[in-house]
């Protein structure tokens, strides 16, 4: 077996594990392989495990793989990093999903540049949760508000909310930040028909994203090994 392999068979059971352990089914949780700075060797092993969600941070690197891969129809590409209003139009027209939501102007950009040959392009809010230093994402505050102007957005949906909470190792800790997005979510779900998606949980933070209602894991360094920034 080689280490992707391994690595996602072993991701695979830990979410489980969590699932069971707080009474949900595994079936509720995606596993999103984030692929950044990994080359297309890698997600071809991934893709050959049977893993068909995939998460990008750069444009122009995530744009070479879905284009690389167009012929398999399989694949969902999210994207998940900061986005700039001169970047959105390669978004727009390449991505399934967009993560990382946190004005206006960007959404209004994404969904006046979708293509009408492709249905609308799926999105999330990112919530800034606990981070102090990060100039991603708003207040929960501002998320009313952002919401009902998004929603009436024709060229994106509004599937629900992903964080990145700041590092924490503690898993008491990282519960207590995770249930106010699960909060959150809650609430935003009462609202809207649509939001089904929770993206939140990370290699070190999985199991308390998935004990507070994720739906949606990023996983990186557990499958495809520590990132090498170096060459970028
Ligand atoms: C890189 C990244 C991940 C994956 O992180 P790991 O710790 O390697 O699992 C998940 N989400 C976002 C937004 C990222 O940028």
């Amino acid at each position: 077996m080689n280490t992707i392999k391994q690595n996602l068979v072993n991701v695979r059971s830990h979410i489980d594990t969590a699932a069971q352990k707080c009474g949900r089914s595994s079936e509720e949780i995606t596993l999103l392989a984030v692929s950044k700075t990994k080359p297309a060797s890698d997600i071809e092993k991934a893709i050959a495990c049977g893993q068909t969600e995939f998460g990008e941070n750069y444009v122009q690197e995530g744009v070479d793989k879905i284009h690389y891969f167009a012929n398999n129809h399989a694949l969902v590409w999210h994207f998940i990093g900061p986005l700039q209003s001169n970047k959105t139009r390669l978004v727009a027209e390449n991505f399934d999903w967009c993560h990382t939501i946190d004005r206006l102007k960007i959404a209004q950009r994404l969904s006046d540049q979708r293509p009408d040959s492709l249905p609308p392009l799926n999105v999330l809010i990112q919530i800034n949760i606990s981070d102090e230093n990060s100039k991603s994402g708003i207040n929960l505050t501002e998320l009313d508000g952002l919401a009902a102007q998004i929603s009436i957005l024709s060229g994106i949906k509004l599937r629900g909310l992903m964080a990145i909470p700041a590092p924490e190792s503690n898993y008491d800790k990282q519960v207590e930040v995770l249930e106010k997005m699960h909060l959150a979510f809650k609430q935003l779900q009462s609202q809207y028909p649509n939001i089904d998606t929770l993206s939140m949980g990370m290699t070190s933070d999985m199991e308390a994203a998935i004990a507070c209602g994720s739906t949606l894991v990023r996983i990186g360094t557990a499958i495809f090994g520590a990132r090498d920034y170096a060459t970028k």
